[in-house]
């Protein structure tokens, strides 16, 4: 079991690193369909999706396209 503590540090860094770092468009384009559910269903995104949420508070053109999804979404 000696790798046990490394892959721990592992998973540890790479938790940090997510909310350290930004994500990146095709992330954020990723998670943006299950981001607008949540947001639909009145869930607080902010918590539950944070890394999207903030990426859509910085990057215009991702918010936009974020908006474009969420209006779509209401018609259905
Ligand atoms: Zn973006």
């Amino acid at each position: 079991m000696s790798t046990e503590p490394e892959k721990l540090r592992n998973l540890m860094r790479s938790i940090f690193m997510t909310h350290r770092d930004e994500i990146g468009c095709d992330t954020c384009f990723d998670q943006m369909d299950l981001f607008a559910e949540l947001t639909l269903a009145g869930k607080d995104v902010a918590s539950a999706m944070p890394h999207v949420y903030r990426h859509l508070q910085m990057c215009k053109a991702c918010r936009e396209e974020f908006e474009a999804l969420l209006s779509a979404l209401k018609l259905l």
